[in-house]
C-alpha cells in the first residue's frame, strides 16, 4: 500500500504543493493515532460525548458513515447483486425467545468471567490464560480454567492482589422486555448474531425465493453482545454490525463449498484494498470449535501495538446443526426436496461472516501512512495519508478552486454538480484556505483525487487532478472528468 515516492509536476506550479517525500515509509500506525484521526476528521466519535461518553460505545461521524456505507454497499453488490443464487434478507433484531434456545445461545453463548475481589476488575478467564500464561484456553470449561489459574497463582493484572475468583459462565445476550409491565412482559433478547434469521426464514425463502440448492441468504444488520472486556476502539463493541451469508448446500458438498468461500473471502479483502501483509488464515483446533461447527477458520489481521493478531472474519461449516435444531424446536419440516435428484435432505450450511466495524477499523489501519517530507521553507514535515482504495474512500474526489473567486467558483460548482448527477458519488467542495493545507486535509481522510480549478481553467477548460498517493498531477479537460473519475473507481 505504499506509494512510490515520486512526484511528477505537469502543468501546475510547484508552489501549489510543497511536499517532497524523503524516505521509504514504514508502519507508522498506532491505535491511538487512528482514534485521534477519527475524532479529528469526523470518522468516529465517542458515543454520548457531551454526557462524558458511555464506555465502549462509538458513533460514526459524517465521513465514518460514508466509509461504513461504502463497505456495506460494496459487500451487498458483490455477494448479493452479482450472484444469481444469493438472495437478501432484512430481519428484525427481536426474535421469538425459542430461537435462542434452539440455536444453543441460551445454553452456550457464555464467556468465562473472573472477578477481582479487591479492585472489582473483570476479566475473561480465557484471555487471562492466553495472555498471561501463554496457554490456549478456548473450548475449556470454567472448572478447567479455574484450575489453571489457581495452579499458576495468577494475581489480578490490575491491582496485583491474589484475589481473583474462580471462572464462572456469563451469558452475553442482552435482554429486554416486550409489554407495558415488567412483571407480565415477555423477556426477549437482542440478537447476538444476524445468522439465526436466515435459518428461521429459510422455509419461506425456499417457498417464495425461487432458489435451488446450492443457494445463499445474506443479511447486513446490527448484533448485540454484552462483552465482558470490550475495547480497543471499535474492535470489540457492545453493539456492532455483521454482514453474513448462510450458504445452503447438499450434505456431501460442504467441504468444496467451504474452500470456494475461503477463496471468495480473500478476494473480497483484495477488492477493498486490504493488503495481504497483515492478514493470515487460522484454522480452529478441534477443541476450540463452536458447538455448531465442524470446521472453522478465522481471517486474522495483525493490529498494531500490543493487540497483535486478532479475528477479523470467520468462516464456518455449520453442517445441518441449525436447520436440525429449528426443525426440532419449531416442529416444522425444514427438509429440502431436491427435484433433480429426487431426494429429500436437510442442507448443510457454510457461513462466511464479516464484521462491518472491524472492516472499517482494518481499512483505516491498513491505509494509514506517514511520509517524511519537507515544507516550502525546507523544514522537515510529516504528511499523514490514508491510502484507502477509491472504492471505499468517503470522498471520491475533492473540488478545490485555487482561490475564493466567483469566476473560479462558477466553474468548480458546475463540475461538482455534474459529478453528483452523472456518476452519483460523494465529492467534497472546499474553497477556504491555502491549497497545500486543503490537500493535506484531503490526504488525511483518504480522498484519492483533488481537482483544482485555477485561472487557466477559464481559458483552456481544463483542471489539474492531483493523485493522493504519489502527489502526481495531471491536466484533464473538464468535459472528460466525470468519465475519467468513473473509470478510476471501477
Ligand atoms: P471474537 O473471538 O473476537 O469475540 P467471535 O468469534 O465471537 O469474535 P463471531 O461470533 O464469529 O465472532 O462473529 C462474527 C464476526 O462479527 C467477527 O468475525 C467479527 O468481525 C464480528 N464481531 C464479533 N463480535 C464483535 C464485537 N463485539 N464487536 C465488533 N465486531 C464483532
Amino acid at each position: 500500500m505504499t506509494a512510490t515516492p515520486k512526484q511528477v509536476f505537469d502543468s501546475v506550479e510547484r508552489t501549489q504543493e510543497s511536499f517532497e517525500p524523503m524516505t521509504e515509509t514504514t508502519r507508522a500506525v498506532t491505535m491511538d493515532k487512528i482514534a485521534a484521526l477519527s475524532k479529528r476528521r469526523g470518522i468516529v466519535y465517542p458515543g454520548s460525548d457531551i454526557y462524558g461518553g458511555l464506555a465502549n460505545t462509538w458513533d460514526y461521524g459524517p465521513l465514518g458513515a460514508e466509509l461504513k456505507r461504502n463497505v456495506k454497499n460494496l459487500w451487498w453488490s458483490t455477494f448479493v447483486h452479482r450472484r444469481r443464487n444469493i438472495v437478501g434478507l432484512d430481519a428484525g433484531i427481536l426474535m421469538h425467545p425459542r430461537v435462542w434456545e434452539a440455536s444453543g445461545h441460551v445454553q452456550n453463548f457464555n464467556d468465562p468471567l473472573v472477578d477481582c475481589k479487591t479492585c472489582r476488575s473483570r476479566f475473561r478467564a480465557d484471555h487471562l490464560i492466553e495472555e498471561r500464561l501463554g496457554q490456549k484456553a478456548e473450548g475449556k470449561s470454567p472448572t478447567e480454567m479455574s484450575a489453571i489459574l489457581r495452579e499458576a497463582n495468577l494475581r489480578c493484572p490490575n491491582c496485583g492482589n491474589p484475589t481473583l475468583t474462580d471462572a464462572r459462565q456469563f451469558n452475553m445476550m442482552f435482554r429486554t422486555m416486550i409489554g407495558p409491565l415488567e412483571e407480565t412482559g415477555t423477556e426477549v433478547f437482542l440478537r447476538p448474531e444476524t445468522a439465526q434469521a436466515m435459518f428461521v426464514q429459510y422455509k419461506n425463502v425456499v417457498a417464495t425465493g425461487r432458489v435451488k440448492v446450492p443457494f445463499g441468504i445474506a443479511q447486513i444488520g446490527k448484533a448485540f453482545r454484552n462483552e465482558i472486556t470490550p475495547g480497543n476502539f471499535i474492535f470489540r463493541l457492545l453493539e456492532f454490525e455483521q454482514m453474513e451469508i448462510e450458504y445452503f448446500v447438499k450434505p456431501e458438498e460442504g467441504d468444496s463449498a467451504f474452500e470456494a468461500w475461503l477463496s471468495d473471502m480473500r478476494g473480497w479483502l483484495r477488492m477493498i484494498g486490504v493488503g495481504e501483509d497483515h492478514v493470515r488464515i487460522r484454522e480452529h483446533d478441534r477443541d476450540e470449535l463452536s458447538h455448531y461447527s465442524s470446521r472453522t477458520v478465522d481471517f486474522e489481521y495483525e493490529f498494531p501495538g500490543s493487540m497483535g493478531w486478532r479475528e477479523l472474519y470467520g468462516l464456518a461449516n455449520r453442517t445441518d446443526f441449525d436447520l436440525g435444531q429449528h426443525q426440532q424446536f419449531s416442529g416444522e419440516d425444514l427438509t429440502y426436496f431436491d427435484q433433480a435428484e429426487d431426494r429429500r435432505y436437510l442442507p448443510h450450511v457454510i457461513e462466511p461472516t464479516f464484521g462491518v466495524d472491524r472492516t472499517c477499523l482494518v481499512l483505516l489501519i491498513d491505509a494509514y501512512d506517514e511520509e517524511q517530507t519537507v515544507d516550502v521553507n525546507g523544514k522537515p514535515d510529516t504528511r499523514v495519508v490514508l491510502r484507502l482504495h477509491p472504492r471505499v474512500a468517503p470522498y471520491k474526489a475533492a473540488i478545490l478552486p485555487l482561490m475564493k473567486k466567483p469566476e473560479l467558483a462558477e466553474v468548480a460548482r458546475r463540475l461538482f454538480d455534474r459529478l453528483g448527477e452523472e456518476i452519483e458519488v460523494l465529492v467534497d467542495y472546499d474553497e477556504s484556505g491555502n491549497i497545500g493545507r486543503r490537500y493535506r486535509r484531503q490526504d488525511e481522510v483518504g480522498t484519492p483525487f483533488c481537482i483544482t480549478v485555477d485561472f487557466d481553467s477559464l481559458e483552456d477548460h481544463s483542471v489539474t487532478v492531483r493523485h493522493r498517493d504519489d502527489m502526481r498531477q495531471e491536466r484533464l479537460r473538464i468535459a472528460d472528468v466525470p468519465e475519467w473519475l468513473a473509470e478510476q473507481l471501477r
